[in-house]
């Protein structure tokens, strides 16, 4: 068999966090078995798809390098095919036209709720001789359901899941304004998509029951169905944007690696012997689709930062700068002249180690693009006090003299500073990195001091003590 799977999104709002893991699952599943992935936009709901949805989606899908094989389907131009389907099961008596009126379905729903029943629609058209419709009213298309027996999905995550039919509605194939519903639509896609396995949200998993009754009905093999299940925030409860599930446009704006969201979102719901970092070829190689858990995974940002800040220490240096300089210069509106270039990519190997993402490595990488007077923060300016501003003072003297400006011997023309002053080493480095950086943090003071230059770092020392 050949494996085809979908990443259905319907283009209502952005790609988030759990539509870009089914996206993955789905990928990675194809990937596994040598078969192929598509993206089918459910764009059927003209009132909330929007233009902007669908674009988000795709970019965010790019970014991921989750883009189908092939062109996107969109579903809304499949129209006349879904139709024709209905038509079809009209003509062979497996669907009827039902007359209710809005009072009637109401009454029904009613009656049921008091009932405690699950199918709320009594079928009261389902047997009613059509020569008996009112005219004044446009009928909907309902599918005859099973009415005894019960239905069984083998799913791939849930295991086997049953149901009784007579909990089964005679559901809603085509409004009375004569467009095909989702539950149809989806079937007919699959169909004619020849897709193998549905790998999607657990929230779909009883629309899975209804859909199965459309195969049945049309005599189409259903596709395998792996319901995997929702991703919750760290308090348990469903992921919402109270715990950091943003658009998956946020999290490329944050300065988050998309190898790294997907390695995260992976690691959320399947594993491998406890490894935290599984590159994609590697999770292409291993990927299982059976192995992904029952119970939903928590969002846990920290861990996300952790994936990240690996994958940023871990990638070509190369690359790296390429990504810190496009988000100075595109970003940020940066123009980095080749001095300041020069000492950023001399800076990135401390800078690295030091940022979780690309816009903490920018912000921290900003020591090296500054002019003096540079800004101090609160922290640097409280250890800048004026006797230590009057004692980096002393340096510019030592400083100036050095002429092999390498970190070694920074480092000897600090300590000797130091003794000479009768104080601590680090009672002159700590108000000299307040001095040339602004902050109380940086990467190896010697280092910085290195890279900046003589020139650079006489200029900070002056504009600052
Ligand atoms: N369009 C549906 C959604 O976005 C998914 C349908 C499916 O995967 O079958 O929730």
């Amino acid at each position: 068999m050949t494996v085809i799977t979908r990443f259905a999104p319907s283009p209502t709002g952005f790609l988030h966090i759990g539509g870009a893991r089914t996206a993955l699952f789905n990928y990675l599943f194809a990937r596994r078995h040598n078969g192929k992935y598509v993206l089918r936009i459910e764009d059927t709901d003209r009132q909330r798809s929007t233009e902007k949805a669908v674009e988000a989606i795709i970019n965010g899908l790019d970014w991921l390098e989750l883009s189908g094989d092939e062109q996107p389907v969109f579903q809304y131009s499949r129209q006349e095919r879904h139709k024709q389907i209905v038509n079809t099961l009209l003509e062979q008596g497996k669907a009827y036209k039902c007359y209710c009126s809005a009072d009637e379905l109401e009454e029904m729903r009613a009656l049921a709720r008091r009932e405690g029943k699950t199918a709320l629609y009594d079928r009261r058209w389902r047997e009613k001789d059509p020569s008996t419709a009112p005219c004044n009213i446009d009928p909907v298309v309902r599918l005859k359901s099973p009415l005894k027996g019960s239905t069984t999905i083998d799913d791939l995550v849930q295991g086997r899941v049953e149901v009784k039919n007579e909990q089964l509605d005679d559901f809603v194939i085509l409004r009375a304004d004569g467009t095909p519903t989702y539950m149809l639509s989806v079937v007919v896609d699959d169909h004619d998509m020849k897709i193998s396995h549905v790998i999607r949200g657990d929230d779909h998993l009883n629309n899975a029951f209804r859909q199965y009754q459309l195969y049945v009905a049309m005599n189409w093999p259903s596709p395998k169905f792996a319901h995997i299940p929702l991703i919750h925030g760290q308090d348990g409860t469903k992921l919402s944007k109270r715990h950091g599930a943003l658009g998956i446009d946020a999290y490329r704006d944050q300065g988050y690696l998309p190898e790294a969201l997907c390695n995260y979102l992976l690691r959320l719901g399947w594993g491998h012997e406890n490894e935290d970092i599984i590159i994609r070829k590697k999770a292409i190689g291993l990927f299982d689709i059976s192995a992904v858990g029952k119970s939903p995974s928590r969002f846990d940002i920290k861990k996300l930062d952790n994936i990240n800040a690996t994958y940023m220490r871990e990638m070509s240096e190369t690359q790296l700068f390429h990504l810190l300089e496009t988000h100075l210069c595109k970003n940020l509106n940066m123009i980095l002249d080749p001095i300041r270039l020069e000492r950023l990519k001399r800076g990135l190997s401390g800078l690295k180690v030091r940022a979780k993402n690309i816009n903490e490595l920018a912000a921290n990488a900003m020591i090296y693009i500054v002019s003096p007077p540079i800004n101090t923060d609160e922290k640097a300016d409280s250890i800048l006090s004026k006797d230590a501003r009057q004692l980096i003072r002393g340096l510019l003297e030592p400083f100036n003299e050095l002429t092999n400006w390498n970190k070694t011997k920074i480092e000897e023309t600090l300590k000797n500073f130091a003794t000479n002053n009768d104080t601590k080493f680090g009672s002159v480095a700590q108000p000299l990195r307040a001095a040339l950086t602004g902050t109380t943090s940086s990467p190896d003071i010697f280092e910085v001091i290195e890279i900046l230059g003589k020139e650079e770092v006489l200029q900070r020392i002056e504009a600052v003590c």
